[in-house]
């Protein structure tokens, strides 16, 4: 369905997001028929160009970063038809007018910040000032929405100076992967789930997001931030959400995000013996995470795990570990909702017993897989197996395999559409701020230091230890 015609302003578009992300999701989005004929679409950064160099330069970025398969020449071309570009300064005033000539004041106005944060206040000011922004404009902000409690305030402050909350879209692209939506589809359109959802049926929650990738070249970036603010904070605690919270009354931005914060204020202090902090050393083949700090003594982590308690009704006594890091051995992000064992077996112990897994997988191969127990088939007598009830989106969408849009695409289009259900909120990310600050602050007055652990393993053995001694083990990372 083709959403109402729009100028999106991407500031920042010529820049590695854009490139890689928001333009080859929009040639999707315009291939797909969603695209009205008069959208446009303006990228405005510091460089000096005009339209005709930047459509070269995304013309470029298409071919580098969709497969050619699905690059068609005409349509490419006919996309390209679609960009324009001005030039922009966020710290000073060149540009602003231009642009202001440029963005129609009759079709939705989008302005995606895909910019350093250090800049997302200057812009927010700038299209306040120069009266370019009217009060149904939008705005997206990119990650990170500040690094503790106190400049995400003074964030949401300079924005809320210039636009109402309406208009802010904070985008945490986990929040628009297929996957996520279905488990908010499993768990409320289905009678099966929601009964036995809570602490009485289910043993433990585990959620993994791990990476095969180091910090390679962004290291003086991620030497600030650390696992902790570049994951926790935000995508692995969106996930926690909701998988946690409360069905709200109605699928509308503020009633799931009226529940998501209701579990954030309902996360227990972690104590410090219920986090395990990791940082990957070197091997034969790769470089150590020092080698690529500006800091030879640097602290920072490059994993993280941790056990979480949420102290309300339903969770009470049901553990939720939580584990992300880079340089692991493969690249997966999951939700593992882990079931307890029947409360008696009547097959006997000889029969074996397992317990039900519902497995949600963010990637790769995006579905949800439940493992259910059955007889072991053929003659050898009642002996329990426990197999896959799979199903993988790409099944599911039939032999055409119409493709699973990415986060991207589906997020900026809801931008459009005006919908921030899968946005987060400000008070929200603030929130989530005020429970992490105090575990950050607590390692840097300690001192304490990350344990080195094996490029290509599933992180320090600590972090094996924190489920072992609760009985319990992490699903493998592969
Ligand atoms: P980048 O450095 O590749 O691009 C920055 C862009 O900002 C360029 O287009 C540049 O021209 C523009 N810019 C810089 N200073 C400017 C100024 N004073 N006035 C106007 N424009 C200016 O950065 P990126 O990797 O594309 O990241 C952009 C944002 O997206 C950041 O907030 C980053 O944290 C976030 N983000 C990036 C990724 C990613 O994969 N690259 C992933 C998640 C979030």
């Amino acid at each position: 369905i083709p959403v109402d015609p729009f100028d999106l302003v991407i500031f920042g578009g010529t820049g590695d997001l854009a490139r890689r992300k928001i333009l080859p999701g929009l040639y999707h989005r315009f291939c797909a028929g969603q695209m009205p004929e008069d959208a446009r679409i303006i990228g405005a950064a510091r460089s000096e160009m005009d339209d005709k160099g930047y459509r070269k330069m995304i013309g470029e970025a298409l071919d580098e970063f969709i497969p050619h398969t699905k690059r068609e020449a005409e349509r490419v071309k006919l996309f390209l038809e679609r960009l324009h570009y001005t030039p922009i300064d966020a710290k000073g005033d060149g540009g602003w007018k231009t642009l202001k000539k440029l963005v129609r004041a009759d079709v939705v106005q989008a302005f995606y910040f895909s910019v350093g944060p250090a800049l997302f206040g200057d812009l927010a000011t700038r299209l306040h000032e120069h009266e370019i922004a009217t009060p149904e404009s939008r705005i997206v902000v990119e990650k990170p929405f500040g690094r503790d409690l106190e400049s995400a305030r003074a964030l949401n402050k300079v924005l809320a100076d210039s636009f109402d909350e309406h208009q802010i879209y904070r985008i945490d692209h986990y929040l628009g992967k297929e996957t996520v939506q279905n488990l908010m589809a499993v768990r409320f359109a289905n009678v099966l789930f929601e009964p036995l959802w809570n602490a009485q049926y289910i043993d433990h929650v585990q959620i993994t997001v791990s990476e095969t990738v180091g910090v390679e070249g962004r290291g003086a970036y991620y030497d600030k931030s650390g696992a902790m603010r570049d994951m926790v904070q935000n995508h692995l605690m969106q996930l926690l959400c909701l998988t946690a919270m409360e069905p709200p009354s109605k699928f509308d931005p503020d009633a799931v995000r009226d529940e998501k914060l209701k579990v954030i204020r309902a996360l227990d202090e972690v104590p410090t013996e219920n986090i395990v902090r990791g940082q990957y050393a070197a091997d034969d083949e790769q470089e150590s995470y020092i080698a690529h700090s500006e800091n030879p003594a640097s602290r920072t982590e490059s994993f993280i795990a941790m056990k979480v308690d949420i102290s309300n009704w339903r969770w009470k006594g049901t553990p939720f570990y939580l584990r992300t890091g880079k340089r692991l051995r493969a690249r997966m992000s999951e939700i593992v909702i882990q079931f307890k064992e029947t409360p008696h077996s009547i097959f006997g112990e000889d029969a074996g017993s397992h317990a039900n897994v519902l497995v949600i997988r963010l990637q790769p191969d995006e579905g949800i897989d439940l493992r259910v127990t059955i007889k072991e088939p053929g003659p050898g007598g009642m002996r329990l197996i426990d197999v896959p009830l799979d199903m993988t989106f790409a099944d599911a969408l039939g032999p055409e395999g119409e493709d699973v849009p990415d986060a991207y695409e589906r997020l900026i289009m809801d931008v459009i559409r005006g919908n921030q259900t899968l946005f987060m909120r400000g008070d929200e990310v603030e929130a989530a701020w005020r429970w992490t600050d105090p575990i950050i602050d607590g390692w840097q007055s300690r001192g304490d230091r990350p344990t080195q652990y094996e490029p290509g393993s599933s992180g320090p053995e600590d972090a094996l230890m924190l489920l072992h001694r609760d009985g319990r083990r992490w699903r493998e990372i592969k």
